[in-house]
This record gives structure tokens, C-alpha cells and sequence, in this order.
């Protein structure tokens, strides 16, 4: 398992030591070797090459941004009165395992061993068995780098094999959790066996809304590439659309027009959208479409397998518009994690809040509109970690804190917030 030999090693690379930077090797490594990586993301998990690069060059901005910390990791001193010196210091939290999803295999092992390695800690990270060739590249990588044997370990294997066996291991010290809800809360449940602090980040059902003052040109590009990057498969996909009943027409001709020229193909083509990770999740898709299609909900574009006969036999989905959606039906409720947005109609902001707040997630949110006091107000009202007004998303985000409210979890990543999972407290209290 790489147990022993990280949790040997942990302390090591902590410290003086990591002032030789090197983070920022393994930063300059990744960007060096972008092509290569990227393509063998986009064979591996077949996101369309140019996504690929993109999370190559993220994955490395996680190295950058968390090699710059690594140095300034600093404690308190707290006034205590006269004859008492009292401060407290952040130590590494120990081994710290990482079980991450298939989706952006290399962006999301990179965001939690970053900030891991930058506070000191030694690494076990175990990718999905549906993706994990970038995983065991980012192991050689920083090996490469100069990274001592023992202090990153990449564990490939099943989620009932090597994930089981790191969630229940006595000897890890902290657990960051990237995957379903489901999955999520049993890993929660081995890790508290031991009494292990745990991260979690999981799934969303997260809402665009858009008011009929928005530009209506930028909002549909925002809402498209929420939804149809990397296919849908993406924890905080737009996958609820929120639109004023009055722009409804307006916003929904310019999505369709949008989704109805996509190409779809084989990652490597580099198409826009690219194939679903596996038939199961692609039967999945097909099965909610019907679900809403049955509840009610119109297809406005897509809703099927593409016809190209060139796709063969591929996991290929269009991308897809249900309109005449209500809050209540499973396609709203549901992170269905394909390339299918639902479409919900609203007249009043507060409508609009407690339609967006009306779900058991709450990862992302987007608010589209040119009134900024509109915006601040329904930002207030949203139950989400990130809210975003006139953008969805920001680049990577590497910057800034990420995490969810209610069953998309807790704990935070990305950002400076991330290190106060794999950093302790340790208060020091001298009387002179
Ligand atoms: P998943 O929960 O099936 O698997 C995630 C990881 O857990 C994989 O490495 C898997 O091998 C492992 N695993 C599976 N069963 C396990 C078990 N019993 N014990 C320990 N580990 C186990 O998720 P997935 O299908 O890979 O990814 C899709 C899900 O991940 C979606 O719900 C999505 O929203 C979520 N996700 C969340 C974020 C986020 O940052 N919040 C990011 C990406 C994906």
C-alpha cells in the first residue's frame, strides 16, 4: 500500500526542505510535458484534447500557487498577560491519503497533493480505476523532480480494493474524499473507525440563473460551457438552468443553436464534446432524458445517441436541452453527470432562491444579470460555496476556496483554505 513508506517519510519533505522548491520543478515539469500528459488524459478518460491541456496546465498552477506558500506556513502569538509567552505552530497533519474520480483525473489529484506536499505532509493518492494513467505519470513526475521516494505514493485500484483498504488504514493521519455522495459518506464512516479527519467533496446539482436583463450573449455561452465541458461530467456542471420567464425564448434559441453545433467525437480529435466514461454512466443519461421526458419535460435539443454512423459503437451523447422542467422532478433533483441541462422557468427573485436553494447540493451557483444589486441580493439568499456573477467558474480556480454546502460536502480545497486540512495547531505556553 505505500503506508509504511509514507508514513516513514512523512515529516521529510516538510519543513527547510521544502524551500528548494520543489513544487515549482514539478509546476515547470507538468508544463514541459503538457502534450504528452494531455494526451494520454484524453485517451485514458476521452475529454477532448484541448480540455486536457487545460487541466495539464491547472494541474501545474496547483504546484505553482502551493510551492509559494510552502514557505509561510506560520503560527499566532496570543497575549496572555505579563510573564506568559504563548504561540501556536502549524505542523503536517501526517499521511494524508487521496481517493479522487475519473472525471479530471490529473486537475483533481493535483489539487489536493499540492497544498498536501506544501504543508509537509506525505501523499498516498489513489485515482479511479476508470482513469488512472495521469495519477501514476504525476508519481514519476515528481520523483523526477527530486521529491524523496515515500513522500508522494500513487495507489492504483478498485474502489473496493485499494479504496476500501486506504479510507479504513489505521496509519493515515487525514483523508481528502473526491467522488459521489454515496461512496463519500461510507469512506466517512471508515475514516471515523480511526477517528481521521476527513475532506469532503462531492456531487452538485448546481443552478445558472439568469435574469432578462442579462447579456443574453454572454449568459449562453457561460450556461453551454457550464454544462457540456468535459461532457457534463463535471462536479459543479451548470446542470440547472434558472431562466426569467420572460428571456426564455431568447436564452433557449441561443442554447440550442449552440448544442445543435457542437461536434462530438473521440477525444483525441479534439471535438468539442467528447465520449461518456463508460456504457454504464451513458445508460444512466439515456435513463434520466426518459425519466424527464416522462415527468413532463420537452427535449429542446439533443436527447439522444448522436446518428453519425462514424462514432461506431462510442459512449457518445448529444448535448441536451430539457425544457418545461419543475423544481420538483428527479432531472432537477438528480446530478444525472452527462451532457443534459435542465430547463426551469421563474418570475421573482426570491422565486428564483428558493427554486436554486430547492436541492440537497450546494457546490457552484451563476447569476447572470446588469444589475449588480440584484445579483448581491440573490448571492446572499443562495446556499452554495461558490457563487459567480456574469462567469461561471475561473479558469481552474486554483485560488480560490472550494468546497460544498449540504450533501456536496465540507471541508474546503483549492485556495489558502485547503491548507488547514493538512496542517495541525499546536499551541506552545511558556511562563517566565
Ligand atoms: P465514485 O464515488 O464512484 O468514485 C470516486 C473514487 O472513490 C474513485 O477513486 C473510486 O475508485 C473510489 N471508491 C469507490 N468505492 C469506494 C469505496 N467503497 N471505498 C473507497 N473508495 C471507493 O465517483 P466517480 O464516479 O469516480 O465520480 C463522479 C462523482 O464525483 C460525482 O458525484 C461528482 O459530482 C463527484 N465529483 C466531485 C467533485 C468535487 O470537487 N466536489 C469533483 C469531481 C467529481
Amino acid at each position: 500500500m505505500g503506508l509504511d513508506r509514507a508514513s516513514d517519510a512523512r515529516g521529510r519533505g516538510s519543513g527547510l526542505e521544502a524551500l528548494d522548491h520543489r513544487d515549482q520543478r514539478i509546476a515547470q515539469a507538468l508544463r514541459d510535458q503538457t502534450e504528452e500528459l494531455a494526451t494520454l488524459e484524453s485517451r485514458d478518460n476521452g475529454k477532448p484534447l484541448r480540455q486536457a491541456r487545460t487541466d495539464v496546465q491547472v494541474a501545474a498552477r496547483y504546484f505553482e500557487f502551493f510551492a509559494g506558500i510552502a514557505d509561510k506556513i506560520m503560527g499566532h502569538t496570543i497575549p496572555l498577560g505579563p510573564g506568559y509567552l504563548d504561540f501556536t505552530i502549524r505542523e503536517p497533519i501526517g499521511v494524508s491519503a487521496h481517493i479522487v474520480p475519473w472525471n479530471y483525473p490529473i486537475q483533481i489529484g493535483a489539487r489536493g497533493v499540492a497544498p498536501a506536499l506544501a504543508a509537509g505532509c506525505a501523499v498516498v493518492l489513489k485515482p479511479s480505476s476508470e482513469a488512472p494513467m495521469t495519477a501514476l505519470r504525476l508519481g514519476e513526475i515528481a520523483l523526477a523532480c527530486g521529491l524523496p521516494p515515500g513522500i508522494l505514493n500513487v495507489v492504483p485500484g478498485t474502489g473496493s480494493e485499494a479504496g476500501v483498504a486506504l479510507a479504513s488504514h489505521p496509519r493515515i493521519n487525514q483523508l481528502t474524499f473526491t467522488g459521489s455522495v454515496d461512496v463519500g459518506i461510507r469512506v466517512a464512516q471508515m475514516a471515523a473507525q480511526n477517528v481521521v479527519p476527513v475532506v469532503m467533496e462531492l456531487g452538485g446539482k448546481s443552478p445558472n440563473i439568469v435574469f432578462a436583463d442579462a447579456d443574453l450573449d454572454l449568459a449562453a455561452q457561460g450556461v453551454a460551457t457550464a454544462i457540456f465541458q468535459n461532457a457534463g461530467q463535471t462536479c459543479s456542471a451548470g446542470s440547472r438552468l434558472l431562466v426569467e420567464r420572460k428571456a426564455h425564448g431568447a436564452l433557449v434559441d441561443r442554447l440550442a443553436a449552440r448544442a445543435k453545433s457542437m461536434r462530438v467525437g473521440p477525444g483525441v480529435s479534439d471535438p468539442d464534446m467528447g465520449p461518456i466514461i463508460s456504457k454504464r454512466q451513458l445508460e444512466t443519461i439515456e435513463k434520466y432524458v426518459q425519466v424527464g421526458t416522462s415527468e413532463g419535460a420537452h427535449v429542446a435539443a439533443g436527447g439522444a445517441r448522436p446518428a453519425d454512423p462514424s462514432l461506431g459503437g462510442g459512449y457518445y451523447f448529444q448535448p441536451t436541452l430539457l425544457e418545461s422542467v419543475s423544481a420538483g422532478m428527479r432531472v432537477a433533483q438528480e446530478e444525472i453527470f452527462g451532457p443534459v441541462l435542465a430547463i426551469i422557468d421563474f418570475d421573482e427573485l426570491e422565486e428564483a432562491a428558493t427554486i436554486a436553494n430547492r436541492s440537497d447540493y450546494g457546490l457552484v451557483a451563476g447569476i447572470w444579470t446588469r444589475d449588480i444589486n440584484k445579483a448581491m441580493a440573490l448571492a446572499a439568499r443562495i446556499k452554495s460555496g461558490q457563487i459567480y456573477i456574469n462567469t461561471y467558474g475561473a479558469g481552474g480556480g486554483v485560488e480560490l476556496p472550494f468546497g460544498g454546502y449540504k450533501k456536496s460536502g465540507y471541508g474546503r480545497e483549492k485556495g489558502l483554505e485547503s491548507l488547514a486540512s493538512y496542517t495541525q495547531v499546536k499551541n506552545v505556553c511558556i511562563k517566565y
